[in-house]
This record gives C-alpha cells, sequence and structure tokens, in this order.
C-alpha cells in the first residue's frame, strides 16, 4: 500500500511516501511559505507518486472535527498566511483521495503508539518542546472507539502547552506567549529560553542554570498532565529535548513535586515513564502514515 505523510510545521513541510507498516520510501521538506506558493509544490509531490490516501499531522490550532463545517481547516494560528485555510479542502480537491487530518503532536502520539517507545500501552502522550509546546494524548478506549478515535480530541483538541505554570523562585523572565505570557509555552519553549538567556539554546548547553529552570518547568507540566490523564508512559521530543541532560533533572524534580502523592508501578520507575523519542525522529511521519491508513479503513 502506499501511503502519502505531510507533518505540516510552521517552517517546514515534510512530505513522505510509506505503506502501512510504518516504512518509508522516501520525503522531501518544503520550507513553509504561504498556501500560494507551497500547496503546488506538495500537490505535485504527491500526485506524481499516486498515493491511495494522506495522512497530515498539522501545526494548530486546527479544526479536527469531521462533523464541523469547518473541518480541516488551519484555525486560528498566529500564522497569518494559513489563518482559515482549508488544507485537508485543498488536498482533497487535487488528489482525489481520503486524507486523514490531526495535530502534529497527535501524529507523534499515534506514531509512538503504533510502532514505537509507548505501543501496546492504552495511555500515553507526546509531549513536544520546541518552537512551541504542544502535547499529543492516546487513549485506547478498546472495540468501542472508532477509527481514528485513540486520539483526544474532545471540542477541539488538547493545547496543553498553555497550562499555567507555577514560577520559578529565580525566574524574573516575563513570558513569551502572545496571550498568556508566562504559561508553560511562554516560559519554556526554545524561544522563551533564547530570550530569557540571550542565547541560541543550542548554545547555553554548558550552563546548568538554564536545563535547571527548564526542567522545574517540564517537570510541573508533567505532573499536572499525570494528575488529569494518568499516562502509563509520557514521551518528550522536539529541538529543546535535544539537551539529553534535561531528563534526569526532569525525572528528579518531578519525584519531588509529585511528593509520593500518586503511587503506580509506573512512577516506580521514572526512567521508563519519563522518556525521550524512538524512531529515530520519525513518530510524526509515522503516525502520519497511520492517519493515512486509517482513513481508508
Ligand atoms: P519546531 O518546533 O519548529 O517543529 P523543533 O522541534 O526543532 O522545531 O524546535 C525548534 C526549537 O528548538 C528552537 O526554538 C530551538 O531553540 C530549540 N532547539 C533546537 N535544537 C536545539 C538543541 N540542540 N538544544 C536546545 N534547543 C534546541
Ligand atoms: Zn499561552
Amino acid at each position: 500500500m502506499r501511503l502519502g505523510a505531510l507533518e505540516a510545521g510552521g517552517t517546514k513541510m515534510v512530505c513522505a511516501v510509506g505503506d502501512e507498516t510504518g516504512k518509508i520510501f522516501e520525503r522531501i521538506s518544503i520550507p513553509t511559505k504561504t498556501p500560494g506558493e507551497t500547496m503546488p509544490e506538495m500537490i505535485a509531490y504527491f500526485k506524481e507518486r499516486e498515493i491511495e490516501a494522506l495522512g497530515i499531522g498539522c501545526f494548530g490550532p486546527i479544526d479536527p472535527d469531521p462533523k464541523s463545517e469547518t473541518f480541516g481547516h488551519i484555525t486560528s494560528t498566529p500564522k497569518l498566511a494559513w489563518q482559515n485555510f482549508d488544507i485537508v479542502g485543498a488536498f482533497k480537491e487535487a488528489l482525489q483521495i481520503p486524507v486523514g487530518f490531526d495535530t502534529d503532536v497527535n501524529a507523534s502520539a499515534l506514531g509512538e503508539a503504533t510502532f514505537g517507545v509507548t505501543k501496546g500501552l492504552d495511555c500515553s502522550m507526546y509531549l513536544t518542546v520546541g518552537t512551541g509546546i504542544g502535547a499529543g494524548i492516546y487513549i485506547d478506549m478498546g472495540a468501542g472507539a472508532q477509527a481514528g478515535g485513540n486520539l483526544l480530541h474532545g471540542m477541539l483538541h488538547p493545547e496543553a502547552g498553555h497550562i499555567m505554570m507555577k514560577r520559578h523562585p529565580a525566574d524574573e523572565y516575563e513570558g513569551k506567549c502572545p496571550f498568556h505570557k508566562d504559561c508553560f509555552e511562554g516560559l519554556a519553549a526554545g524561544p522563551a529560553i533564547e530570550e530569557r538567556w540571550g542565547k541560541k539554546a543550542a548554545e547555553l548547553a554548558d550552563r546548568p542554570e538554564v536545563w535547571e529552570m527548564e526542567a522545574y518547568y517540564i517537570a510541573q507540566a508533567l505532573v499536572t498532565y499525570t494528575m488529569i490523564i494518568s499516562p502509563r508512559r509520557i514521551v518528550l521530543g522536539g529541538g529543546v529535548m535535544h539537551q539529553e541532560q534535561l531528563f534526569p533533572l526532569i525525572r528528579k524534580y518531578y519525584a519531588h513535586m509529585m511528593a509520593g502523592y500518586v503511587k503506580t508501578k509506573e512512577l516506580e520507575d521514572l526512567d521508563s515513564f519519563i522518556v525521550p523519542y524512538s524512531l529515530n525522529d520519525n513518530q510524526g511521519i509515522m503516525g502520519c502514515l497511520q492517519l493515512a491508513l486509517q482513513r481508508l479503513t
């Protein structure tokens, strides 16, 4: 089966072709400009490759509700050229194939849950800490779930990067979120790290105070997610998580903040509860292939 995958991001569009087993045959990356410039390039790519269905994991906010009038649209994104753009409609019309559609982080959560480090778990989360912060939530409800019904949407989709935070006592940075200033994303996404410390995040590797503060915020969010979602494992990805020293720090703060309140076998071993992404960072594309497959079947 030839399936198309599109990881639609604010800076680049990764287009790929693969199959239902998660095998990726080929891929290209196209810079995200305006729909007028970028859509024809992507359509041409997929048209030539004769795919049976397309799965899109998209930056948001988006409308993933098939019953809604604006299903398949990118909605209130700060990327103005893409605001209210009907990305699913555009691909459907041009390619005449089924198109699956979800958030980029739900696609990654699905990729990990189908092929990766959360396979076989009935409830898991994927958190990305990059240019923004977002989480995908996978909940297997068993036979009752409809196709694609294992990803949490509710009225829209989770916006887990915009939760309120208790500030680190030493943090005087005002926060970068245009809506909330010092929400989780406003304090801890890549651009916030860079504005607070005045340097590219990748160049701050040898500044322990940077990663202590970052871990404090990430751990706090993970505790909140644990209390509400009760996942069996949380996967962390995104550019900021390339700082591998974050993992032990996050686990340390997590244990401290949890304070022994929730007692499960999962939380006895934080090394396997809070884990890095697997699949060589292909979890997003592999999840999109799976979205395409779900749309077909
Ligand atoms: P996006 O979120 O746009 O899809 P990424 O997940 O790669 O892309 O996130 C980009 C952000 O990650 C940048 O803001 C940058 O600050 C941060 N970043 C990228 N590489 C590193 C690194 N090696 N160490 C720390 N931060 C990084
Ligand atoms: Zn916010």
